[in-house]
């Protein structure tokens, strides 16, 4: 298919040349698994609507998309600057045909996608979805070095993010060419990856941004090289797998590593969000698995509501976890983390890999991904010092912003109590104050504008506040450093 794009502002005008038939508009884009109903976005189109996302059209047919978002996985067309995620705009008739663009602008345009004339082409829709397309009078590029570039709008300082992608290629090898597309943001803070390059965006007063990059760009191997083999994106219709505690959760310690051994942020910083996650091990929600928290992601992670530290542990953080046991194990035996990825297939099952670590001498990965993400504490014991500072002192189970309650623990005090989050505590003890634990208390709080009066009495916290101790050989190898403390920051009342 051929589509010639006019930007406007607001607007993507489209005029396609195909075969008379149905198109199909994706509902939702590869790399990030919610579906989207992106299809929504069509506000006029030359054709017969046969379902929500697929319509009947001649030859040549013309379509108008809405696109403002200012989400990296969307597409946004303003007066003075553009950018596609191709699955958010462009639908498909057969994947395995050419699909080519042609932008009607005068401005310089960056996409990893085949220069053909005055098109840029993929050899079938899955290419042609894999490289975002950006445009703007404003347009420039930054060098990193030979092989890594940012195609931005905007300035980026690149020095730490060169060294964090060269710890990555010392590994895994260089690419030929590989583009950043990044752009600030008043909102969102994210990225996604494709084959060649990856699209990033984060809010202007967010620094510590380089541990993102190595995400998406640790996805060149695990995502795009590599990949779940039952992770088979159909485009329209939910794709399960179990393992993507170790496509997103060991890509995010592949992250974490490179930016700790490149020194790429303060040390600190990272000890501290590792201790985040370990933290979140210890609420009922871990009682979840790796398996079942990637198997859910679709309906229960990509759409967490306030009480996910009760029911469900993210893959990241529980995957990150598995991967820094499985790089320390590896490490003593004079392997790493890396090494897994030399001896799995393409498409990978979650034996490929358990073979792997077996002849290794590691017996754990089935047991981490398929029992209760809390097992992983144990895990974790054998490597480090884990203390639950908080264990035992009073405590009522609330997690607050100012006077708000964001949390209350399942069976915990204020669970007992009656709180539920959104409850605004107006009075503590007949006083406008913060809470604190304390035997007994009278709160006053707002629900839904309505005042109440509530009892609370105090009771033993079971332990979620985390420090923990990386040292001796285990610190050395996989950060040069004689020990890693860090300390967790998700402060329950
Ligand atoms: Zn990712």
């Amino acid at each position: 298919m051929l589509f010639e794009v006019t930007p406007r502002p607001r607007y993507i005008e489209v005029e396609a040349w195909g075969r008379e038939g149905t198109v199909t508009f994706p509902t939702y884009v590869p790399g990030s698994y919610v579906v989207r109903e992106l299809e929504r976005n069509i506000v006029k189109i030359d054709g017969f609507r046969v379902s929500k996302n697929r319509f009947y059209v001649r030859e040549n047919f013309k379509y108008t998309l809405y696109a403002n978002s200012k989400d990296q996985r969307e597409a946004i067309s303003t007066h003075d600057y553009l950018f596609i995620n191709p699955p958010a705009v462009f639908p498909f008739q057969d994947k395995d045909e050419k699909y080519c663009i042609k932008l009607k602008v005068s401005w310089p345009v960056k996409t990893t996608l085949r220069e053909e004339k005055d098109m840029f082409c993929g050899d079938s829709y899955h290419e042609f979805v894999d490289s975002p397309i950006q445009a703007s009078p404003a347009l420039k590029t930054i060098s990193i070095d030979e092989s890594h570039e940012v195609s931005t709008v905007d300035d980026l300082e690149v020095d730490r993010i060169r060294d964090v992608i060269k710890e990555i290629d010392k590994e895994m090898g260089s690419p030929q060419k590989y583009v950043f597309f990044f752009r600030r943001s008043d909102r969102n803070f994210g990225g996604i990856e494709h084959a060649d390059s990856s699209a990033i965006v984060v809010p202007w007063d967010k620094n510590d941004i380089v541990t993102l990059f190595a995400h998406e760009y640790f996805h060149r191997w695990n995502v795009k090289r590599f990949r779940p083999k039952d992770l088979e994106l159909d485009l329209e219709v939910e794709a399960y797998s179990d393992l993507l505690g170790f496509a997103e959760g060991v890509t995010d310690y592949v992250a974490v590593l490179s930016t700790l051994r490149a020194r790429g942020t303060k040390v600190e910083d990272i000890a501290n969000y590792l201790a985040n996650a370990i933290s979140k091990l210890t609420f009922p929600g871990a009682r979840m698995s790796l398996a079942e928290s990637s198997r859910t992601t679709w309906i229960k992670y990509y759409k967490q509501d306030e009480n996910f530290l009760n029911t469900g542990i993210s893959y990241y953080d529980a995957g990150m976890l598995m991967g820094l046991y499985l790089d320390a194990k590896l490490r003593e035996r004079g392997a790493n983390i890396f090494h897994i990825f030399r001896n799995i297939p393409n498409r990978y099952t979650l034996n490929d890999i358990d073979s792997y670590l077996r002849k290794m001498g590691i017996e754990v990965f089935e047991d981490m991904i398929y029992s209760p993400a809390s097992n992983l504490l144990n895990y974790l014991r054998e490597l480090m010092e884990i203390e639950l500072i908080d264990a035992g002192s009073p405590y009522f189970g609330l997690l607050m912003d100012g006077s708000k309650v964001t949390f209350v623990e399942d069976g915990s005090p204020a669970d007992i109590a009656g709180l539920i989050p959104q409850d605004t505590i107006l009075g503590f003890d007949e006083i406008a104050r913060a809470v604190r634990p304390k035997p007994v208390a009278e709160l006053t709080i707002s629900r839904e504008g309505r005042i109440k009066r509530i009892t609370i009495t105090a009771g033993k916290n079971p332990g979620h506040k985390v420090k923990f101790r990386l040292k001796g050989k285990v610190a050395q190898a996989i950060a040069s450093l004689d020990e890693l403390t860090g300390i967790s920051n998700i402060n329950i009342i």
